[in-house]
């Protein structure tokens, strides 16, 4: 499709950013029912239909490495830009036929603010392909109590929001690794979340040592686990955190057959525990972009040492592909 897909300068009168060509014979913007459809953008023509002043303005901040974290978004692309005015995060993308912005600089529609172009620079060197008809962040209908949420949010100050978040970061581990995690202040060299993981998963590992324990015990324990790596895989992915993960995936494994065991007294499906340990593998998995292989070689000696079906291969078809199938041949035997 990508390929059949025409570009250059769409004929027009009008000054700004007309600068993709939907199709070969139509000069009509997209019909917003068809599916999205990747376009090719004529970058020469981008840039002559910016602004002087905003270009330079971008360049500025591109060579000033201020543009961070791009990502696909709705179509589009977003990113983090930090400029000397503060930090923003533009959404660029292709709406009716016409690059469209939603900056929280306060730029939304086709005027195009130097954050969005700098950020549309960006993804042009990086090959990141952009649909014909994207979504802007704003169009997509939120949950009614995210709304909720953010309008509390638009009647705070800067400083009482400042407030808030911190105090609620020293009282939750998880929303605090979160908060330093966007705000880039975790990197991957910082041990200290490894350490704590490690020692949790420690503990809770022995919670079926002695001779004393109950069912309930084992529960808390794989509450515990849940946490521990959900909080440890708010940090910026390492393979050790993914070690880590696969040890809490054997402490559970072995933990989950005392549950079944007791299914008619316990009140936690091993499901519950499960379903969060292996998500987050999977998730660290591709976060690292490890192949096909090394993956499968991960899985297989997860499987040769899980006992009770914790692991399932089949929520790894995406990142397997054709070494899936010798995977589960091997786990049947
Ligand atoms: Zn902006």
């Amino acid at each position: 499709m990508y390929g059949n897909v025409p570009y250059g300068r769409t004929p027009t009168a009008r000054p700004g950013p007309f600068l993709v060509r939907l199709g070969a014979t139509s000069r009509r913007p997209w019909p917003v029912e068809c599916p999205p459809v990747a376009v090719r953008i004529d970058v020469d023509a981008f840039r002559e239909s910016v602004p002087t002043t905003v270009a330079e303005a971008a360049a500025r901040l591109m060579g000033a490495g201020g543009v961070a974290e791009l990502e696909p978004a709705g179509g589009g692309v977003q990113a983090v830009v930090h400029g000397r005015d503060g930090v923003f995060q533009p959404w660029i993308g292709i709406v009716g036929g016409l690059f469209t912005t939603d900056c929280d600089c306060g730029t939304v529609g086709d005027d195009l603010c130097a954050h969005a172009v700098a950020t549309a620079l960006t993804a042009f060197d990086a090959g990141t392909v952009f649909s014909g008809a994207a979504t802007p962040p704003g169009a997509a209908p939120a949950e009614p109590e995210h709304a909720h949420y953010l309008h509390a949010v638009r009647r705070l100050s800067p400083r009482q929001l400042a407030n808030l978040v911190a105090e609620h970061a020293l009282r939750d581990r998880l929303f605090a690794t979160q908060l330093l995690a966007e705000a880039g202040l975790l990197d991957t060299t910082d041990q200290t979340g490894l350490h704590d993981a490690r020692a949790a998963i420690r503990d809770a590992a022995n919670a079926t040592t002695g001779s004393r324990w109950q069912i309930s015990d084992v529960e808390a324990a794989g509450h515990q686990l849940a946490t521990e790596i959900e909080i440890l895989c708010a940090r910026p992915a390492t393979t050790a955190m993914l070690d880590l993960v696969e040890e809490a995936i054997l402490v559970w494994d072995d933990f989950s057959g005392h549950l079944r065991d007791a299914y008619h007294i316990t009140r936690t499906e091993p499901e519950e525990i499960t379903e969060p340990l292996v998500d987050a593998h999977h998730d660290l998995c591709e976060r690292l972009d490890l192949d096909a292989e090394e993956i499968d070689h991960r899985l297989t000696r997860l499987v040769e040492r899980c006992h009770h079906d914790t692991i399932d291969i089949d929520t790894y078809t995406d990142l397997l592909g054709e070494h899936a199938r010798t995977i589960s041949h091997a786990s049947r035997w």
